[in-house]
């Protein structure tokens, strides 16, 4: 080839390569989930749809209702429980993304359903605004997002869904509400968390503030001390998360304060990213070969003592959110009446230490705290919380299945719905809300033929979602 013809060859390959890249920042595609964020639950389904418009998506729920089958919508799949597996009909929003419009003045953005929280939060940058609260990772969709009641801390701050001013859902026969807390605000408050059971979110409005940056303080305490404060500790700071290290004794207590000073000390992404993979793989040698423990738990002991104190001011996404690429783990989460926080933790961490000894040192621990709020399936419905986060990066699930039904028990809390809840069904979660059959009325009108059921559904809610099959 001559030396022309080569050089017309890498040209044309370099000004493919160029159309693509712009093609996918000017129409960007995501992937489609096929498994759930830790991989425990894959998601298979008979028909994919990506609808691109709220007439597709009205007539994709119309051809289910009536063949009497079943539609599930994936958002990002980063629930660790099985909420949003799919069996027959997998519909995806992350064509049907974006944002519709933003109002200055009112403080307010209205996204379509697909949307993710962190392309909301570069949005509100843009204008002066943010979100009040944020979870630890933005990567989720909105409408998945106030699905399962996702939450921040801060005990004078409500979970995402408490921001939620209006909503447009299509429900199981196709037709499509608006709603508020003025018109249809039964459907509106079912469906600020509504575990996907009443219809598809299509836009969602919410309430933001003028734009602040956070002051993160990061501090190790010592466990006793921090349980016995506690109720001071939560009040410490606009927001409070609690990170306990059960092996050493210590906590470290993240306090972050709205500042309007400018961003210094940012934490750096990737080195906190490689300290978090140092951890797992000495988290995997220990839980594989327990008498590496006897050496290196003495020295995580004597390291976390001498963990850096962090102290930065940064934009409100990279402060809420874990500044680190999270390895895979399993995750549960349940939550208690403020009130409860101090006996519940002293008893938490008995059976924490017991586990502790089987499972090496990578049992984490996060307590974090939310305001009450009048959503009838929220975690934090009609009470101030706090939220016991278990989570593990040991490979032995089994025991941490086991630890995680022992702590349930012990916290006889509400469960976050989109984490591990393998045990919990009706009979003892009815009680626990007291608007729960108003729920399960709306849910009917919304989706008298059930058609958003799945198998996790089914478990939860047997006497509504067991007998569909018979029934139809
Ligand atoms: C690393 C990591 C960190 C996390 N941090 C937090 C945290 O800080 N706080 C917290 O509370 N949670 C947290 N979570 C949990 C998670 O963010 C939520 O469970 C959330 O649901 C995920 O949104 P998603 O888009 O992935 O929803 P999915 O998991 O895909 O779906 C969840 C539910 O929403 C329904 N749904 C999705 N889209 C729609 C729609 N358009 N209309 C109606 N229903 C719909 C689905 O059918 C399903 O029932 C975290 C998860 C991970 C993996």
């Amino acid at each position: 080839m001559s030396g022309f013809s080569c050089c017309s060859v890498l040209t044309a390959i370099l000004a493919i390569a160029l159309a693509i890249f712009v093609a996918r920042k000017l129409y960007p595609r995501r992937a489609i989930p096929t498994e759930n964020w830790e991989g425990r639950y894959t998601f298979t389904y008979d028909h994919l749809v990506r609808p691109s418009s709220l007439e597709e998506i009205v007539s994709t729920v119309k051809e289910v209702n009536e063949r009497g089958g079943e539609l599930k919508v994936v958002g990002a799949g980063h629930s660790w429980s099985d909420i949003a597996s799919p069996r027959d009909v997998m519909m995806t929003l992350s064509s049907y993304t974006g944002i519709v419009k933003v109002n200055r003045k009112t403080k307010e953005i209205t996204a379509k359903g697909g949307t993710l929280v962190s392309e909301i939060n570069e949005e509100l940058e843009k204008h002066g605004l943010g979100l009040s609260v944020i979870p630890s990772i933005s990567s989720g969709t909105i409408a998945g997002t106030i699905a399962t009641a996702t939450h921040s801390t801060g005990i004078n701050y409500g979970n995402i869904p408490s921001y939620v001013v209006e909503l447009e859902i299509v429900s199981g026969t196709g037709i499509v509400y608006r709603a508020n807390r003025h018109s249809n605000s039964e459907i509106f408050n079912a469906s600020l968390v509504s575990l996907g059971m009443l219809g598809i979110i299509t836009e969602i409005t919410i309430q933001c503030e003028s734009a602040y940056n956070l002051h993160e303080v990061v501090t190790l305490e010592k466990a006793e001390d921090v349980v016995d404060r506690v109720f001071d500790v939560i009040k410490s700071a606009d927001h409070v998360k609690l990170w306990f290290e059960i092996n050493s004794g210590m906590v470290q207590v993240y306090r972050m304060n709205r500042t309007q000073e400018s961003c210094r000390n940012q934490v750096i992404h990737w080195v906190e990213t490689i300290r978090v993979w140092i951890l797992e793989i000495s988290a995997f040698f220990m839980s594989r070969f327990p008498r590496v423990n006897t050496v290196l738990s003495p020295l995580m002991v004597a390291s976390g003592r001498f963990l850096p104190i962090r102290d930065q001011i940064n934009y409100p996404p990279y402060v809420f959110n874990i500044p680190f690429d999270l390895p895979r783990h399993p995750e549960s989460e349940y939550s208690v009446p403020i009130e409860q926080t101090k006996d519940k933790l002293i008893e938490f961490m008995k059976i924490a230490k017991h586990y502790m000894t089987k499972m090496a040192f990578n049992l984490a621990i996060e307590i974090r705290f939310v305001k009450a709020d009048h959503i009838w399936m929220s975690s934090a419905q009609g009470r101030d919380s706090a939220f016991f986060t278990c989570l593990t990066y040991n490979p032995v699930d089994e025991m941490f299945m086991k630890f995680i039904e022992e702590v349930r028990q012990l916290l006889d809390g509400r469960p976050h719905w989109g984490k591990l809840m393998l045990t919990d069904t009706e009979k003892h979660l009815k009680p626990k809300y007291p608007n729960w059959d108003d729920f399960l009325r709306v849910r009917n009108q919304m989706d008298p033929k059930r058609i958003f059921r799945n198998e996790y559904l089914e478990r939860v809610f047997p006497s509504i979602y067991a007998s569909t099959a018979k029934e139809l």
